[in-house]
C-alpha cells in the first residue's frame, strides 16, 4: 500500500477496544495506520488505572468480560491466547435479604439444585441457549437487519425473550431467587424493566454465563487493549496519544477514516459535510440513562452475609426482581432510587496482581438519570452492607465519578450513558442509521466504529471489526477477512 499520494493508508479518532480492533483489521490487510487518541492513556473502555491509592489497579470502565470468549472478533484475534484470564467458578451471584441468595455456577446443574423449586424452571429457560451460547453471540453481535445464520438458535433466544421481555416473565417460577438473578443480569442495559431488549441482553449474558463464563482478565481491562496495540505495532501501525481530533481537519490525508466516536461528536467534527438526511438522522440518535461510578481500595474481602458470594466474580445488589424492576423505572423516568440497582466486580478475589499483599480493590457503580451530578458513594455503600455488615469498616479509600464525570472522562458516554446510546430494540436496529452496513457514512471513506454502531455495547470489538472490514470492501475491493490469528499474518480467510 506503500507510493500513494496520502500521508497514512488508514487513520482512526480514538483507541477504544474497537478502535483498536479496526486498526488492527486494516493493520494485518497491510495498510499503514495511525490512531489518535485524546487521553495519555490508550484502551478507552477497557483502560485500568491506580484510581484510589498507588498499588490498588481499578478497571475505570470494563471490568468483566463474558464476550472475550464469545465475540467473534476476538475468536479469530484469539485473544484467549493472548491475554491471561481467570474463569470464576461463580460467574454471577444475587443475594437477597436474610442471607439468601442465587448463585450462577458455571455450572448450570449445580445451579439447579441450589434454587430449589424454581430449578427445572430456570434450567429449562437457560439450559437451550448455554448449549448454543457461541450461535446467540454471533446473532446478537451482528447486525439485526439479514436473515439470522441460525434460525432455530434465533427462534429459541426469540422465544425466551418474548417470555422474559414482557408481564409475563414471572410466569414458569414459583420462588423469588431465580427471577431475580434474571433481572440482575437484565438490568446490566440501562433501560425500563421488562423490556425485550434488556431480556435479550440479560439472557445472552446468562448462558454465556452457564457456557464459557464470565472471564476477567489478570491485571486489569488494560491487559485486553495492551494485546490489540502490541498487535497493531508489530504489524507497523502506531497510537498517538493526547491527540484530540476535533473536526475531520484535523487529521492527515488517508484513504479510509474510521471514527470510535458517538454520532452526536461525528456531527460536531464534520456535520457541516453531511448530507442534510443523514445530519438529521445522526442527530436523531437519543442517549440514555447513566451510570455513577465508585471504586475501593479494601483492606480485606467484603464481608458477604452469605459465604457463598466471597467465590463470586460479579454481585448484582438490589433486592428481588420488583424491587431493582422499581429502581430502574425510576432512573429511566429521570428520578433516583434510595435503593438502587448496584453492579460489584471483586477482581482480586481471583487476581492478587492487582492490589498490595492481602488487600483488595472493588468495583461498583449505579444507575442514575442522565447528566446527574449526584455522587452515589454513600447509597452505594449502604447497599453493599444491605448484604454484607461491617463492609464499611472494610474501606481505605473511595474513588467516586458522578455521571457527568463519567462524560469528562470519555465524550463517548454522553452525560454518562456506558452504551454510547439506548440499547433498547428499535436503536439495535437502527444504529445509528438504518442500514445493512451502519458503519459507512456518505462522507468517502469516512466510517463510524463505535459501541453508537451495530451491533452496540460491550468490550467486543465488533463495531471496528466490521467498519474495517466494510472500508476495506468499499475502498479497496478486498473481500476477504485478513488473518488475525496470532500466527496468521499470510493469506486472509474468504469473507
Ligand atoms: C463504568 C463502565 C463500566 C462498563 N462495564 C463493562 C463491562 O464490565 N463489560 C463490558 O463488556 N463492557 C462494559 N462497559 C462498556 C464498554 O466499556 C464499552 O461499551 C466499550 O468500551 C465501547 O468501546 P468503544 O471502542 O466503542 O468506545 P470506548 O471504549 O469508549 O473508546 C472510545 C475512545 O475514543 C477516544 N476518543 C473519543 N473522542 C475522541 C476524539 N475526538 N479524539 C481522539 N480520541 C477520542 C476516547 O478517549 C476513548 O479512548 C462499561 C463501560 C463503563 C463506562
Amino acid at each position: 500500500m506503500t507510493g500513494s499520494a496520502v500521508d497514512v493508508d488508514a487513520v482512526i479518532v480514538g483507541a477504544g477496544p474497537n478502535g483498536l480492533a479496526a486498526a488492527v483489521t486494516l493493520a494485518r490487510a497491510g495498510l499503514s495506520v495511525r490512531v489518535f487518541e485524546r487521553t495519555s492513556n490508550i484502551g478507552g473502555g477497557t483502560a485500568t488505572s491506580e484510581l484510589t491509592l498507588p498499588g490498588f489497579h481499578h478497571d475505570v470502565c470494563s471490568a468483566v468480560h463474558p464476550l472475550a470468549f464469545e465475540s467473534r472478533f476476538f475468536r479469530e484475534f484469539e485473544l484467549a491466547e493472548r491475554v491471561p484470564f481467570v474463569v470464576p467458578e461463580i460467574s454471577f451471584a444475587h443475594p437477597l435479604d436474610g442471607g439468601r441468595a442465587g448463585i450462577a455456577y458455571r455450572d448450570l446443574a449445580r445451579t439447579r439444585e441450589v434454587l430449589g423449586r424454581d430449578g427445572a424452571a430456570y434450567e429449562a429457560l437457560i439450559r437451550p441457549l448455554a448449549e448454543r451460547a457461541s450461535k446467540i453471540a454471533d446473532f446478537t453481535g451482528s447486525t439485526l437487519l439479514r436473515i439470522p445464520p441460525d434460525p432455530l438458535t434465533a427462534a429459541r433466544f426469540g422465544l425466551a425473550t418474548l417470555e422474559q421481555g414482557t408481564p409475563a416473565w414471572n410466569k414458569r417460577f414459583e420462588d423469588e431467587i431465580a427471577p431475580s438473578m434474571l433481572t440482575g443480569v437484565a438490568a446490566h442495559t440501562i433501560l425500563p424493566l421488562p423490556s425485550l431488549s434488556s431480556a435479550g441482553a440479560g439472557l445472552a449474558l446468562t448462558a454465556y454465563a452457564h457456557a464459557k463464563g464470565w472471564p476477567i482478565p489478570i491485571g486489569g481491562s488494560q491487559a485486553i487493549a495492551n494485546a490489540m496495540v502490541a498487535d497493531l505495532e508489530a504489524h507497523g501501525g502506531a497510537v498517538v496519544t493526547d491527540a484530540e481530533i476535533q473536526s475531520l481537519d484535523d487529521l492527515p490525508s488517508s484513504r479510509i477514516t474510521l471514527l470510535n466516536v458517538t454520532p452526536r461528536a461525528f456531527l460536531r467534527m464534520a456535520g457541516h459535510e453531511l448530507p442534510a438526511g443523514y445530519a438529521r438522522a445522526l442527530g436523531r440518535f437519543t442517549y440514555g440513562s447513566a451510570v455513577a461510578k465508585v471504586d475501593f481500595a479494601l483492606s480485606e474481602p467484603v464481608p458477604w452475609a452469605n459465604d457463598e458470594l466471597r467465590q463470586a466474580g460479579t454481585v448484582h445488589l438490589g433486592g428481588s426482581r420488583a424491587e431493582i424492576a422499581a429502581a430502574e423505572n425510576l432512573v429511566a423516568r429521570g428520578k433516583r432510587s434510595d435503593s438502587p440497582y448496584v453492579l460489584v466486580s471483586q477482581p482480586t478475589v481471583f487476581d492478587e496482581t492487582r492490589a498490595p499483599a492481602g488487600k483488595h480493590t472493588l468495583w461498583t457503580y449505579t444507575h442514575v438519570p442522565a447528566g446527574s451530578r449526584e455522587d452515589r458513594a454513600e447509597t452505594v455503600i449502604q447497599q453493599i452492607e444491605r448484604f454484607a455488615p461491617g463492609f464499611r469498616d472494610t474501606i481505605i479509600a473511595t474513588s467516586s465519578r458522578t455521571a457527568v464525570e463519567v462524560e469528562q472522562h470519555n465524550p463517548n458516554y454522553p452525560g454518562g450513558d456506558i452504551a454510547a446510546g439506548v440499547p433498547n430494540l428499535a436503536q439495535l436496529i437502527r444504529r445509528p442509521t438504518f442500514s445493512a452496513e451502519p458503519w459507512r457514512t456518505p462522507l468517502p471513506g469516512v466510517y463510524l466504529c463505535s459501541a453508537s454502531t451495530t451491533p452496540g455495547p460491550g468490550v467486543h470489538g465488533l463495531a471496528g471489526w466490521y467498519a474495517a472490514l466494510a472500508a476495506l470492501r468499499h475502498e479497496l475491493g478486498t473481500r476477504t477477512h485478513p488473518n488475525l490469528a496470532r500466527r496468521g499474518d499470510l493469506p486472509g480467510n474468504e469473507s
